[in-house]
């Protein structure tokens, strides 16, 4: 049975307390995960503040550059191991992972590698009071002993996504992934230790939130700061372990986001588009569009032609010829996630297709499988359209004019993404001004450029990630002023 360790001062450590790692697809225990506890959280923090002061304290951006693109190097050469531990992990398409979830996690290494070695900092110069002259000029230094949090819906990829820039920007982290994903995180010491990623660097600690590692974590005096990313009341758990020492947080949290669909839309994109954005990854994606609103001329052939995407999706495990959506990550998550299916049929709605368990056989007998859903005729109280389900479904609702698409979509406390379908410029640019979001995708979704600022606005999260973005969490900013 595989062991999943912490690997803490570049060593891989065994605990005495273990849980077991199941697989999604088949529900089967893979492998057996070591938790930290205490002891193993106050040795990775010390290990992280000693690489501080070390080696890679007094590392070159060039070199630690150099280091972050071998790392991804090294991910891309092992790239059919990690791929099989994020599928045994989550037990998402073969097609998705090797497409999104790995090269994209190795992509984060280089990306942010080359922008921190090429970003300026700003400068000025002044004439001061007696008649002389002064320059100033911002130096960027690291945040310190970075905490990673991470989520499983998109392990290395979410994970990278902030080991990248933490790294780069000369840093030491922390991670502790998801409970349900260690292995791609635990994998990564592997590369970190082939590379010559110096020891503390970086570290993983395995385990659960309260009264475990993601707790010990972030109540720690040594950690100097938090990336989080999961549900936003587990990021009010963590802010308020971060009040203690005023310690920063950058918090990637829920959605409820709104997939708004004009009369004037390219139909068949836009169907593609939403059949992607409400089923992808079983649609336990951050950015999925659980309400769908469509313009009324189109509503009723909008719906049919959805169904009809949703029932071709080929339901089952990774390696399924045509497979077109997975598992649900966990036993407890679909029983979530059938709660809302039968709350949504309490509440009163019209079920278009879907709202039960698949008949699955064979090695996937015992998975954690649902149907693709569809919802109708909801009002906008309804629970389905209020709370963040996490699963494979939406609700669909007609609408007339763009003023009342603008306050549908507003009507939430998130404020993550949202798509917008519509061939009409003006009407997507007046759209995209109006909907109170971090990301807002015009006739496409899910589209990245890592360049970019990525985050949530409202209750869907704190600061910005992507490109230079990254480098307000993950350095501290001086300035210098210079009397000449
Ligand atoms: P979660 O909040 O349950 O767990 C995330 C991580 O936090 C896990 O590692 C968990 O062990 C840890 N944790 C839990 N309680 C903690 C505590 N008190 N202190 C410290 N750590 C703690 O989230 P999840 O179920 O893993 O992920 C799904 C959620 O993540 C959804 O709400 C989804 O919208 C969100 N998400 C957001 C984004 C984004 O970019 N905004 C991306 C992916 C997922």
């Amino acid at each position: 049975m595989k062991q999943f360790l912490n690997f803490i001062n570049g060593e891989f450590v065994a605990t005495a307390k273990t849980f077991e790692n199941r697989n999604p697809a088949t529900n089967e225990v893979v492998g057996q995960v070591h938790e930290a506890g205490q002891a193993e959280v106050d040795a990775a923090v010390a290990a992280g503040r000693a690489a501080l002061k070390g080696e890679w304290g007094k590392m070159s951006v060039v070199k630690r550059a150099e280091l972050l693109h071998a790392v991804a190097d090294e991910i891309n050469r092992r790239f059919d191991d990690f791929l099989a531990a994020e599928l045994a992990d989550t037990g998402k398409p073969r097609s998705l992972a090797s497409h999104i979830d790995i090269p994209r996690g190795a992509a984060n290494f280089k990306i942010f590698a080359d922008i921190v070695k090429n970003v300026p900092t700003e400068s000025f110069q002044m004439t001061t009071p007696d008649g002389g002259t002064a320059i100033s000029y911002g130096l960027r230094t690291p945040l310190g002993v970075v905490g990673v949090i991470c989520p499983w819906n998109l392990p290395l990829l979410l994970m990278t996504w902030k080991v990248g820039p933490a790294l780069a920007c000369g840093n030491t982290v922390i991670v502790k992934p998801s409970e349900e994903t260690p292995a791609t995180a635990t994998l990564l010491g592997e590369v970190m230790n082939a590379v010559g990623v110096p020891k503390g660097v970086y570290q993983v600690l395995h385990g659960f939130g309260p009264g475990s590692a993601g707790e010990f974590i972030t109540k720690h005096p040594g950690v100097n700061g938090i990336t989080f990313t999961g549900e936003t009341r587990t990021g009010e758990a963590i802010m308020a372990a971060a009040a203690k020492g005023v310690r920063p947080v950058s918090f990637e949290l829920g959605g409820k986001n709104a997939g708004i669909v004009f009369a004037d839309a390219d139909f068949d994109k836009a169907i593609a588009g939403i059949t992607r954005s409400a089923f992808e990854n079983c649609g336990q994606v951050c950015l999925g569009t659980e309400r769908v609103y469509v313009q009324r001329p189109i509503f009723d052939k909008f719906v049919a032609a959805l169904k009809e995407k949703a029932e071709g999706l080929k339901i089952g495990g990774p390696d399924m010829p045509g497979v077109g959506i997975g598992p649900l990550i966990s036993a407890e998550h679909k029983q979530k996630v059938m709660g809302y299916y039968a709350k949504a049929k309490a509440e009163g709605a019209t079920v278009v297709t879907g709202g039960g368990e698949p008949a699955m056989t064979g090695e996937y007998a015992n998975g954690h499988f649902v149907q693709p859903t569809i919802w109708t005729g909801l009002p906008e109280s309804a629970s389905v359209i209020r709370e963040e389900i996490f699963g494979p479904c939406c609700h669909i609702a007609p609408f007339d004019t763009e003023e009342e698409a603008v306050a549908l979509a507003n009507a939430t406390d998130y404020g993550l993404a949202t798509t917008v379908w519509t061939q009409d410029l003006g009407k997507a640019h007046r759209m995209a001004a109006a909907i109170e979001v971090g990301l807002c995708w015009i006739n496409s979704w899910f589209l990245r450029d890592l360049r970019t600022a990525f985050g949530g606005a409202k209750a869907s999260g704190i600061g910005r990630e992507g490109g230079v973005h990254s480098l307000e969490f993950y350095t501290e900013l001086r300035n210098v002023m210079v009397k000449l």
